[in-house]
């Protein structure tokens, strides 16, 4: 084998589109190039023998947050016993500031942003010659008709097993100054066409679970949907082996035609991914973001009151200007929305954002490792910091598992941040853990805290409904669950328990 491309995915369920888009666009040295993929947390020594096993010549690595510090060990240890093998590598966490990086230093070559086009040819320049001049090669960024599909390179293992990544276009056009796709300035769509052909290929071959990365699913609502009939029509016609698919949407943008489509799909086949990140129209203001809060909160409680979709909605923690108080009350006021999911993320400095503009005037304090966490604000101390952490971690575990279904209203009540925060502290007084509680334990101290509240009654009421395996078993929900369970082969085991609250 000539050409390997790698990279460490976070799961094994997370199949890398970037690394299937640079196959398929390989041209005649496609025939010579394979795909190795490993999943973090694998041995150094493992990783560099299973790639050295192919003998190849160049390997290209896609490097990102999640794993870059692992994929800058192998590519040490390929230095020190195989230097022979050329290493290029490429990704969003060395498109940007390179220089400052270790891996960068020791691989051979780095291709910046796209590489579909780039890294091919800079493979046949290092194998045909003349020998690249230049470390550092900006990747061209070609018309999207111009750049093959990768779908074709997704195994019947991949589909039996894994997520598939789908995009109907690249890039945003907003510029949340957090993001990295606010560098983007547009979106660029695939052709629909083209696109939908090869959903189609991948559905008869037994896909059902797709996962569109694009940035902003309803940009374009002509294209939206099509793209949800096309999930439709299958669900009309193979009912008993639906499909499942998962969107990014604005909030703040949902016009009739997109509701009335939303409205078809049944239970357990349709998801979104809504970032509101704040809800401070100041704090927005400061990062760039341009939502109408108002709209967005109509939009979220609309899908949460009148559709069957799985929502999940994104808030930042730490952004500049955004004290506890303030980030409390957009918490407060996203819970009282009802979305099945609350992803509580703590701010990093993803490397080429422009949040680092707001670095001296408000403070930010960022951990210098992957994934580069805000530590501090002038208006968040380190503790406090540590405290929205932990209290992001146990919101998972309680909130978003669905394994307290009946439980949570019980925390939360009339305060939900404050409430949530008090069980944070204590359970983390109580277990000095935020890892590896097993769930009886973490049904016991929830139980137990609940008690200290007052609320043994309810309590034990409430435990005995989830913990007791009643979650997804009859209850008064009971035939929604069901329903929503057989109508959905693929959901994951979470929404079921949501479904079923
Ligand atoms: S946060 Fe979302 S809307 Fe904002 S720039 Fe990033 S992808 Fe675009």
């Amino acid at each position: 084998m000539t050409i390997l491309l790698s990279t460490l995915n976070a799961r094994y369920t997370h199949a890398s589109l970037g690394l299937r888009y640079l196959l398929s666009n390989m041209g005649d040295l496609q025939p010579v190039t394979r795909l190795q993929e490993f999943v973090i947390g694998a041995k150094t020594s493992d990783v560099v023998e299973r790639l050295l096993a192919h003998q190849p010549k160049i390997i290209g690595f896609g490097v990102y947050i999640w794993n870059v510090e692992e994929t800058s060990r192998v590519v040490a240890m390929l230095k020190r016993v195989a230097p022979q093998v050329v290493i290029v590598l490429g990704g969003p966490e060395v498109s940007y500031e390179p220089q400052e990086q270790r891996i960068v230093q020791l691989a051979d070559y780095l291709v910046t942003g796209w590489g579909d086009v780039t890294f091919p040819a800079l493979c046949r320049q290092i194998l045909h010659g003349p020998k690249p001049l230049m470390k550092i090669h900006a990747g061209a960024q070609p018309p999207l008709e111009e750049i093959r599909l990768p779908y074709s390179q997704y195994s019947d293992e991949d589909i039996a097993h894994r997520t598939l990544y789908v995009e109907a276009s690249r890039g945003c056009p907003f510029k949340c100054e957090f993001c990295l796709s606010s560098l983007d300035k547009t979106a660029w769509p695939f052709d629909l066409d083209a696109f939908l052909a090869e959903l189609e290929a991948l559905h008869a071959r037994g896909a059902r679970l797709f996962k569109f990365v694009d940035r902003t699913f309803n940009l374009n609502i002509k294209s939206s949907l099509r793209i949800m009939q096309f999930f439709l029509d299958k669900l009309a016609a193979h009912p008993d082996d639906p499909v499942y698919a998962h969107f990014e949407v604005v909030p703040d943008h949902l016009p009739d035609a997109l509701k009335e489509a939303i409205l078809k799909f049944p239970a357990g086949t349709l998801q979104f991914e809504i970032g509101i990140q704040s809800f401070n129209p100041n704090v927005q203001t400061l990062v760039s973001r341009r939502q109408n809060n108002e709209k967005a909160a109509e939009n979220i409680r609309w899908l949460c009151s009148h559709t069957q979709a799985h929502l999940h909605v994104d808030l930042i923690a730490g952004l500049p200007g955004e004290d506890i108080a303030s980030f409390a009350a957009g918490f407060d006021k996203l819970v009282a929305l009802g979305p099945h999911e609350i992803q509580f993320g703590i701010l990093k400095r993803l490397r080429g954002t422009p949040i680092i503009r707001h670095t001296d005037a408000y403070g930010l304090v960022f951990d210098p490792y992957p994934p580069y966490s805000i530590l501090a604000t002038d208006r968040i101390d380190f503790a406090s910091m540590q405290r929205l952490v932990r209290f992001a971690r146990y919101w998972d575990l309680v909130a978003n598992s669905g394994r307290f279904a009946h439980t949570l209203p019980l925390i939360l009540r009339d305060a939900p941040f404050a409430h949530f925060m008090a069980l944070s502290d204590w359970l983390y007084a109580q277990t000095d853990a935020t890892h590896r509680i097993a769930l009886d334990k973490l049904a016991a101290l929830v139980g137990k805290w609940l008690r200290l509240q007052g609320l043994e009654k309810e309590a034990e009421a409430a435990l005995a409904n989830d913990y007791a395996g009643q979650a997804g078993k009859p209850g008064k929900n009971a035939g929604k669950a069901e329903k929503a369970v057989k109508a959905d082969a693929a959901a994951l085991p979470r929404q079921q328990r949501h479904a079923a609250a």
